[in-house]
């Protein structure tokens, strides 16, 4: 059984969102700390180094990190309050059991019998239906430690096929675009190539409120003369000061980008011995965008041909550039073909590998690109290794101590694990770090999906909306309550430092996944002393594949403010460029600076598909989701902030003025959106910053108010990254609520 045990009112009044503020030690401004300790801020994937205060085992404030370099001291509002999730009234301090009759509608329970009640249900549901009838889903906030024992967890303890993490609804179309293009899935650039670009190009990213550092680099290269290219539905904070802002409207992403390549091809403005040295595939690709004339671009990308003819100068005649995107461009049924038409633009451009000539996806979450490289995905091992691929089953087996037949085939998609509970083939849920009510689409089918499971079992350090739904919850760690590292959206490997210890019966959350696999009598490859012992083993599971991490330690992270992977030896200096002209790597073996056998990048056709679900005559209107600064994805920590809650403290809708007066909506009236899949009353803002045939809903919200009872879990067919950014709408003028 998974459903509430109680009302969701009764489970807040005692488990939260409650609000942390500044009160005791905190406010004592003369209090020395009994230590300071270098670490990161959890809030994104941008990983700015901080310095947490801490006093009698609580982090009691911060202090910034001048010495680091990516951010020199500089944090974002999210990064200044991260240190009010310590010591939160809200932590989970006990395991937790389902009781309808106890406050909140769970009861605390010992840990240890806590961990002998999921043990004996996994061998219960797996003994009577088999290891297939268990799943996970892990998180990329976690460390590359916890990630890389989540999937030997997965695939060696319970020998299940089924673990997938929330990275899918992340970053996963970027990684598919970058592995069909470059053979690796890492941001080509350290963000230090920005600031000597000629031209910036931005698309699909609100990077001064999702990525807000990155904001600085992106000035600095504009006082160095860059020019700078938005591409938005929104005129984002970034868009309002750029050089070119180019509104599209959503889902036509690929048509700009084969537009534009259009144009590049027409005047010229291409670098013919870099696609004839390093590249394949150009010809197809410039067949491909024959089509795409300015006027056809400008008609389906609702972008005038002025603008996207001046955008193609600009970018066509740049002796060097950056272009970046991020979840605008990639949460698409298409979100692949749109990153391969960005790429191809790069590629064209042979602006690439060279000092300010980059490329990037702005990673969002915290350990998102460290998260998806280490095996907590579906189809994935160690290294970046692929799940079907004997030799990389070989490598991963050897170090796991099991024969390779032993390691279950790749699984499913996250969303796809929900359509296998829908059939009855998954029947038990362990969740980590995931809260997937609030963060997957349509989520009245996610909520029932979880009332549907036989016994599910959350791990989390407060109890989010998921977790709400199980049977028990074991209290893991805060991101300070641990050590280990994490790889940034650079793809830098930081070290993150442990300020406090768990408290109360909280574990580390590695503790816990070995004490499941203890009671279950399982316990081969699940004896790790501590993160550095995991991390031992990872880099040798990692060894030789196209995420090397072998030469990777603590010492080296710490000594050198981080290290860009792949980095095979311990003597290496790390790669923070890729591609350079005779750089090497284990797949070309010298024959080029691409991971491919000859060692060239591939041009890729990308194709334009529109979006699912288009508006119509009945829901005419597009929505878009996406965040705001002061939240972080689900919300389950930013919500049970006081200070950002007091900066945004609920939901809105975004409308265009010119949409606003068809509903008769003025600003800060209530307005119901309306999709085929649920409804949501939220407060418009009527703002001249959005297009006005969409709106735009944040979804850091649970139940009444989360966006993802709106959106459509369509899926892109290649990442099966979740359609977040399209689908369609229509609204009414609601009474106050
Ligand atoms: S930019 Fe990201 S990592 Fe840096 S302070 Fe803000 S939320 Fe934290």
């Amino acid at each position: 059984m998974a459903t509430l045990p109680v009302p969701p009112q009764e489970i807040r009044a005692r488990f939260g969102p409650h609000l942390s503020r500044s009160t005791g030690m905190r406010l004592d401004t003369g209090l020395s700390p009994d230590k300071v300790v270098k670490t990161h801020c959890c809030f994104c994937g941008q990983q700015c180094g901080i310095q947490l205060l801490v006093k009698e085992n609580q982090v009691i404030g911060f202090e910034p990190w001048m010495e680091f370099p990516f951010n020199e001291g500089k944090l974002c509002p999210k990064g200044i309050k991260r240190y009010l999730q310590d010591a939160h009234p809200d932590r989970l301090l006990h395991a937790y059991e389902r009781d309808p009759s106890a406050p909140g509608g769970f009861k605390p329970i010992a840990y240890e019998a806590a961990i002998r009640r999921v043990a004996s249900e996994i061998e219960r549901l797996q003994s009577q239906h088999g290891h297939q009838a268990f799943a996970c889903l892990s998180g990329a906030s976690l460390t590359i430690e916890k990630a890389y024992l989540m999937g030997k967890f997965a695939r060696v303890c319970l020998q299940t096929p089924y673990i997938d993490y929330n990275g899918r609804l992340c970053m996963v179309s970027a990684a598919a675009a970058n592995k069909k293009a470059f053979g690796i899935d890492r941001a080509a650039n350290p963000w230090s190539d920005i600031l000597r670009a000629e031209v910036v190009w931005i698309s699909g990213a609100n990077v001064a409120e999702c990525a807000p550092i990155t904001t600085d680099y992106v000035w600095q290269a504009r006082e160095h003369g860059a020019k700078l290219i938005v591409v938005d539905p929104r005129i984002t904070p970034l868009g309002r000061t750029c050089d070119l802002f180019l509104p599209l409207k959503p889902g036509r992403d690929v048509a700009l980008f084969n537009g534009i390549l259009h144009l590049m091809i027409e005047h010229d403005w291409l670098d013919h011995a870099f696609i004839r040295d390093y590249t394949v595939g150009f010809d197809q690709v410039a067949a491909s965008v024959k089509p795409w004339t300015p006027q056809r671009t400008a008609q389906v990308t609702g972008i005038a041909e002025r603008l996207i003819r001046q955008a193609a100068e600009l970018w066509g005649t740049a002796r060097t550039s950056f272009l970046m995107h991020a979840r605008g461009i990639e949460h698409h049924s298409h979100g692949v073909h749109n990153c391969l038409g960005a790429i191809n633009m790069v590629l064209a451009s042979g602006r690439i590998g060279r000092e300010g000539c980059g490329y990037a996806t702005i990673t969002g979450q915290g350990n998102g690109q460290g998260g998806r490289e280490h095996g907590q995905k579906c189809d994935q091992l160690p290294g970046a290794r692929d799940l079907d691929n004997p030799e990389h089953r070989e490598h991963v087996a050897r170090v796991w101590g099991i024969d390779p037949d032993d390691l279950p085939p790749p699984g499913v998609d996250v969303y796809e694990i929900f359509r296998k509970i829908d059939a009855g083939e998954v029947k038990g849920l362990l969740s980590i770090c995931f809260n997937p009510l609030v963060s997957l689409p349509d989520s009245h089918f996610v909520s029932r999906m979880l009332d549907k499971l036989e016994f599910y079992v959350a791990i989390d350090f407060f109890l989010n909306e998921s977790a709400q739904h199980a049977d028990i919850i074991l209290p893991g760690s805060l991101h300070e309550e641990d050590e280990g590292i994490v790889t940034s959206a650079e793809g830098r490997v930081i070290k993150i430092n442990k300020a406090v210890d768990c408290p109360g019966e909280a574990r580390e959350d590695w503790r816990i996944i070995q004490d499941i696999a203890q009671a279950l009598k399982r316990p081969h490859g699940f004896t790790f002393a501590s993160p550095a012992e995991i991390l031992e083993e990872l880099r040798h599971a990692s060894r030789g594949g196209v995420a090397d991490y072998y030469g990777i330690t603590y010492d080296k992270v710490e000594r050198e403010y981080g290290v860009f992977w792949p980095c095979p030896a311990e003597e290496h200096p790390g790669t923070p460029r890729l591609f350079e002209p005779g750089s090497w790597n284990p797949v070309a073996q010298g024959r080029g600076p691409f991971y491919f056998p000859d060692g060239k990048a591939r041009f890729n056709v990308a194709e334009y598909t529109p979006p699912a679900e288009e508006p119509d005559a009945e829901y005419p209107v597009i929505l878009t989701t996406g965040r705001v600064i002061s939240h972080f994805l689900s919300g389950t920590q930013t919500r049970r902030i006081g200070p950002l809650v007091d900066h945004c403290p609920e939901p809105f809708v975004e409308v265009h003025p010119q949409l606003a007066a068809k509903f008769d909506l003025a600003d800060g009236d209530w307005a119901t959106v309306e999709s085929r899949r649920g409804t949501c009353t939220l407060k418009a803002h009527v703002v001249k910053t959005i297009r006005p045939d969409t709106v735009f809903i944040p979804y850091h919200w649970a139940g009444e108010q989360s966006a993802n009872r709106l959106t459509i879990a369509a899926q892109d067919p290649i990442s099966k990254i979740p359609e977040y950014k399209v689908c369609a709408v229509r609204l009414k003028k609601a009474d106050r609520q």
